[in-house]
């Protein structure tokens, strides 16, 4: 198959895919001839297919990336000099803006607008690890006379990095950026579902000047690919983003491979908290963005909505009212909030969860069903009165669906907030100030919002409590997870 697709979208973006696995600095066909077809969800028809790495593609990838950290240019290069590779490479990504987001659109499904704004936050990942880059330092620790003792912040080497679908572009940025700041090399696998703008932006990575094999990028499966990674002797380190479920194996394959580094960011069923007093317009829109968003395809959204019981009634009306007039449809029409799910696998899991919502009682304000007959489109959900042992309340969904419950006190929604095994985050809406540090402090999740939601920064950490994860990401937090520390001893005399 040929290493290259010629595609025209809707918007009038044209441009020649690649299809190949980019490693050591090349577009490559996968050792075994294998490939597989890349679905658009908006139409259910076949993009392209690309090629698809197995055990001996990530080998051979993870060579590149080892021979690229221990000589050659890499390891001889400045600290900044990585950071200024970093600016050319997010430099790179701003001028081809348009096109990364249509690409990004065309493979995930959301609207191209929502794609820009993955861009810019992926082109600021870049920069704000670029700035980074030379400022990772060690200690001078004193300890005793006739002593001088610092440590190294090393990297850790090669680094296996696997990324979801719901923001390809996004996690690929969050991974790199800290991981080629510190100075390692890495072997990073796309989700199966959306392959495409990674590839596009390894072209960059070349135009940028990066060392071959410093950022290799393989699309594949996880349960060949992916699996191959987590359980490969000679990779330092995993950084997984995705399901609990697979965060588990990867762990367990890091335990009976090397004990490489793992550092995961899983799943969630963050609690969205509205008190009384609430602006409750404002707290209707932060809602909306909390869940809606991106389809409702976010590790951190906010499915859970707890209305205390004063204001429930008013709250789910007005609610229902404001997820009216989210658009649902083409990626490519400017005015569409919601484009369809990633896939058919997501698609009939929402409409299974959507149908056990139903059995159980739970009461549809709007929504339930599928949207037109052509691609994976489901109407924005509503359920209210659900109870809290009820499936949609208890499972990640990962899709456009709500569910509601009412609650009377602090006290009472911190004991629900919390009874959850994920802890990703969670928000509350209040006018309050001490009922937002109270309830701020006694929720157990790696971010809490406070009249807002999804708010995020490169400078912030992420990263969850519980089975949502381990470790962070973004932030000065990150550097850690690709940084290990040496600590020299020398003896200056006195000490034979
Ligand atoms: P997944 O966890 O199976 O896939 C995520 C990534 O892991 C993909 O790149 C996949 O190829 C890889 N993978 C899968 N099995 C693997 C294995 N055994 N070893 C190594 N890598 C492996 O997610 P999914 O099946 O696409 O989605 C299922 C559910 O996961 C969703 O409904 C949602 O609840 C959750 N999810 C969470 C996130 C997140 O951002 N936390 C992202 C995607 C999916």
């Amino acid at each position: 198959m040929s290493l290259t697709q010629h595609i025209e979208l809707p918007n009038g973006v044209k441009y020649d895919q690649p299809l190949g696995l980019y490693i050591n600095g090349k577009f490559v066909p996968g050792v075994e001839g294998k490939t597989f077809e890349v679905i658009n969800p908006a139409t259910e028809k076949v993009t392209c297919s690309v090629h698809e790495a197995t055990e001996k593609d990530v080998d051979i990838a993870v060579k590149a990336a080892r021979a690229a950290f221990t000589s050659g240019p890499w390891p001889e290069m400045a600290p900044a000099d990585r950071g200024c590779l970093l600016n050319k490479l997010a430099d790179l990504m701003e001028r081809d803006m348009h096109k990364i987001a249509s690409v990004e659109s065309l493979d995930n499904g959301k609207s191209v607008t929502l794609s820009k704004i993955d861009v810019v936050n992926a082109i600021g990942c870049l920069r704000y690890y670029a700035g980074w880059a030379d400022k990772v330092h060690g200690k001078v620790i004193d300890t005793k006379p006739g002593t001088v003792n610092f440590t190294r912040n090393e990297p850790i080497g090669v680094c296996g990095q696997i990324i979801p679908w719901n923001f390809p572009l996004l996690m690929w940025a969050w991974k790199i950026g800290p991981a080629i700041a510190t100075g390692n090399t890495v072997v990073l696998k796309t989700a199966e579902q959306t392959p495409l703008s990674a590839l596009v932006v390894s072209e960059l990575i070349t135009e940028a000047g990066f060392p071959p094999g410093v950022i290799n990028i393989i699309s594949g499966f996880g349960r060949v690919a992916g699996a191959a990674i987590s359980n490969h002797m000679d990779v330092d380190k995993v950084a997984f983003t995705g399901s609990t479920l697979v965060g588990r194996t990867i762990l367990k394959a890091a335990a009976d491979s090397n004990l490489k580094k793992v550092t995961l960011e899983l799943g969630g069923k963050s609690p969205n908290i509205i008190f009384k007093d609430a602006d409750i317009d404002k707290a209707i829109e932060w809602a909306n963005m909390g869940i809606f968003f991106n389809h409702g395809q976010c590790c951190c959204a906010g499915s859970r909505i707890y209305v205390q019981e004063d204001i429930y009634d008013e709250f789910v009306e007005k609610f229902k009212q404001r997820i009216a007039k989210n658009v649902v449809g083409d990626p490519f029409d400017d005015k569409t909030f919601q484009g369809p799910q990633v896939s058919q696998l997501q698609f009939d899991r929402i409409m299974s969860y959507i149908e056990h919502g139903k059995a159980e009682g739970a009461k549809v304000e709007i929504g339930g069903q599928r949207k037109g007959d052509v691609g994976y489109f489901i109407e924005p959900t509503i359920f209210s009165n659900v109870k809290t042992d009820m499936k949609i309340m208890q499972e990640e969904i990962f899709g456009p669906v709500a569910s509601i419950a009412k609650f009377k006190d602090v006290d009472e929604i911190v004991e629900i907030g919390n009874a959850t095994t994920y802890g990703l985050a969670a928000a509350v809406h209040t006018k309050d100030i001490n009922t937002a540090f109270d309830v701020a402090n006694r929720l157990k999740a790696g971010t809490v919002w406070v009249n807002c939601y999804n708010m995020l920064s490169s400078a912030i950490p992420f990263g969850g409590f519980k089975e949502s994860g381990l470790g962070r990401e973004l932030g000065k937090a990150a550097l850690a997870n690709y940084t290990q520390i040496k600590s020299v001893h020398i003896n200056i005399g006195g000490h034979d």
